[in-house]
């Protein structure tokens, strides 16, 4: 059997998120100008969110933490010290457990206590939600919409969460203007609810991050928030729902 030309398939994946755009979440930006929106999940790390904070401060760009409540009751003067840099603050759970394999009553719930958590914890008003594993379906997108949240999915990936070569980091990490690229502070563990522990690589993430803003400068990209990439361009959105 032949395959599918790729531009075909780019074709039909544009046309499949347009068809599902008013159910959909957030993949990217168009006309933000030249940013890209670099985002972080699973912190706030003790160890390893302080020296990311200096890298950002360093290369003069902000970012968007999607935080766990498991870790920011742990660690909350590192999730404070996040929200003093001027980084936005974001949702990504209560906790890490895969909201598709909760009931509609836990899902909810997990969804109302870590928002309101993350707002009391930090005074701040949560806008952005990211699912654990980027588990959804229409039932949760709806929950989180309920909830006066929007769902915001990815793009490029800095890939640090897993055990590979640099050469493979690198194929991962190309953007574009507009695009949300994912990184870790954290990597949530079995005390977050993670339902599969994977094995830390062996990777300096703060200083691969700091490469990778390097790279994309030397592109013309620079980092800005979630919100300001939402307010200064149009959102690109799709229906990604996964188990
Ligand atoms: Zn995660």
């Amino acid at each position: 059997m032949r395959s599918v030309p790729k531009h075909a398939r780019v074709l039909a994946r544009r046309a499949l998120d347009a068809a599902t755009s008013p159910v959909g979440s957030i993949l990217g930006f168009k006309a933000a100008g030249s940013a890209i929106a670099l985002t972080f999940d699973d912190g706030p790390d003790p160890e390893n969110t302080p020296v990311l904070l200096d890298v950002l401060a360093a290369a003069g760009v902000s970012a968007t933490f999607f935080m766990l409540g498991t870790r920011v009751r742990r660690y909350l003067s590192v999730a404070e010290s996040v929200r003093d840099a001027g980084h936005e603050i974001a949702l990504h759970g209560l906790d890490h457990r895969r909201l598709t394999s909760l009931s509609r009553t836990e899902a909810r719930s997990a969804l109302v206590e870590g928002k309101a958590e993350l707002e009391t914890a930090l005074g701040v008003n949560v806008r952005w939600f990211r699912p654990p594993y980027g588990a959804h379906d229409l039932r949760i997108w709806r929950l989180v919409r309920s909830l006066g949240m929007d769902m915001v999915l990815w793009g490029p990936s800095l890939h640090d969460w897993a055990q590979t070569t640099p050469k493979e980091r690198w194929s991962r990490i190309e953007a574009q203007p507009g695009d949300i690229v994912l990184g870790h502070d954290g990597l949530a563990c079995e005390i977050d609810g993670a339902m599969d522990e994977p094995t830390p690589p062996d990777l300096d993430r703060a200083q691969w991050a700091g490469e990778v803003l390097q790279h994309y400068r030397s592109c013309g990209l620079t980092s800005i928030t979630v919100s300001e990439a939402f307010d200064r361009g149009k959102a690109v959105r799709g229906a990604r729902w996964t188990q």
